[in-house]
């Protein structure tokens, strides 16, 4: 054996994760090294002359015998399934055919090299049933917040226009501690009504409702700072920004997370009048969004809770809301494969940060 044959030998017998085969222009074994022996079960001695097509499942033989031909007319074949153990158990492989011609371009057999990803396969095949799992999942929830805040609509409906009847037809027999309960239950009917719609939002902050595209964030900031026309006059507010980016993300979902980032800076103000900066930093991989106000802050030690869906730091009555707005804001951001985190101090002001990746996957948002 020639020095540089003697070491070709070592490579191929030392490879044991591979199956290296050689095989006959009919497609029969003709060398065999311990990789295939460990993959497959088979000695060498078991299946040298005998036809490679036997570690095929019956039904897929066809794919082996369009393999040779792929490997022979194109150069190279590939192929990737289920083949057939010597003791009957199948594992999942994954290997190239090449053709081996002579000096006068003959055919004289092909080499077949193949692993087996069997772990691989069951660990991706999991995986998308995880998937199929969640994605049934959200949308049975989805359907669920639907219908329960639809059938919950219609009986609040009922309560607030009875509250209303009483107030308005038993004014004189109700005046005092009676007008009084009535408005608290018209507090609780809106209140209700609140949580009802909020959760609906939840819900339908989902991924596969709404279309990725490239959004322009400066047209998304105006649209949502329009929808905010009425607390932004009321308080008073100066919001400025840096020019915005465009993004690929769904254009909805994104103004969503601003209204919801600018609503809250304004609502939860300190005594002055809110001074909010929207703005955006390019990084490798994505741009960083930021909110930043001058309101009441936030302590530390609730940065995580207020992102849960009902978490709220103020449950006295005097900031209206629900508890939903960042739960929602955390979906979405989410969605984009993107973080949401924020930067506080009570009496300090808060920054609310979100990341959008320059590169998506598409499916995921
Ligand atoms: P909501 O505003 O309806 O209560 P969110 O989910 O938007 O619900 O916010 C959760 C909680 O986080 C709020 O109740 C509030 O205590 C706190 N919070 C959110 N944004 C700010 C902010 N910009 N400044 C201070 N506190 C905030």
């Amino acid at each position: 054996m020639e020095i540089r044959d003697f070491y070709y030998h070592l490579m191929v017998e030392g490879a044991d994760e591979f199956a290296i085969i050689m095989l006959d222009p009919e497609g029969r074994v003709a060398s065999w090294n311990r990789g295939a022996e460990r993959i497959t079960g088979y000695t060498r001695e078991e299946i040298l002359g005998q036809f490679i097509s036997r570690l095929f499942p019956p039904e897929d033989v066809w794919q082996h015998e369009q393999e040779l031909r792929q490997a022979r007319t194109e150069g190279r074949g590939a192929h990737e399934g289920w083949y057939l153990r010597k003791d009957g158990r199948r594992f999942w492989g994954s290997g190239v055919v090449t053709p081996i011609r002579d000096t006068d371009g003959r055919l004289a057999g092909f080499s077949k090299i193949m692993r087996d990803i069997t772990d691989r396969k069951r660990f991706e095949d999991q995986l998308a049933h995880k998937a199929r799992e969640l994605a049934n999942i959200n949308a049975e929830l989805e359907q669920f917040a639907a219908v329960v805040s639809h059938d919950l609509r219609s009986p609040l409906l009922a309560i607030a226009g009875c509250a209303q009847l009483l107030r308005e037809q038993f004014a004189e027999q109700l005046a005092g501690e009676g007008a009084e309960l009535i408005s608290m239950i018209q507090d609780g009917v809106n209140r209700m009504g609140l949580i009802i719609k909020d959760l609906l939002a939840f819900a339908r902050a989902t991924p596969a409702r709404d279309r990725v595209e490239e959004v322009d964030m400066n047209e998304v900031l105006s649209k949502a700072l329009s929808d905010l026309n009425e607390p932004v006059a009321e308080s008073g507010a100066v919001i400025t920004h840096d020019p915005l980016p465009r993004v690929m993300g769904n254009a909805n979902q994104l103004g969503q997370v601003l209204n919801n980032l600018i609503g809250n800076a304004i609502k939860y103000r300190s005594g002055e009048p809110p001074r909010i900066h929207v703005s955006a930093g390019e990084r490798e991989r994505d741009w960083e969004f930021s909110v930043r106000d001058n309101g009441i802050g936030i302590d530390p030690a609730h940065f995580e809770r207020i992102f849960a869906i009902f978490q709220r730091l103020h449950e006295d009555g005097r900031y209206a809301g629900s508890g939903v707005g960042l739960a929602i804001c955390k979906k979405i951001v989410e969605h984009h494969q993107g973080r949401i985190w924020l930067d506080s101090q009570p009496g300090r002001g808060s920054t609310f940060f979100f990341t959008v990746p320059k590169q998506t996957d598409g499916p995921g948002i």
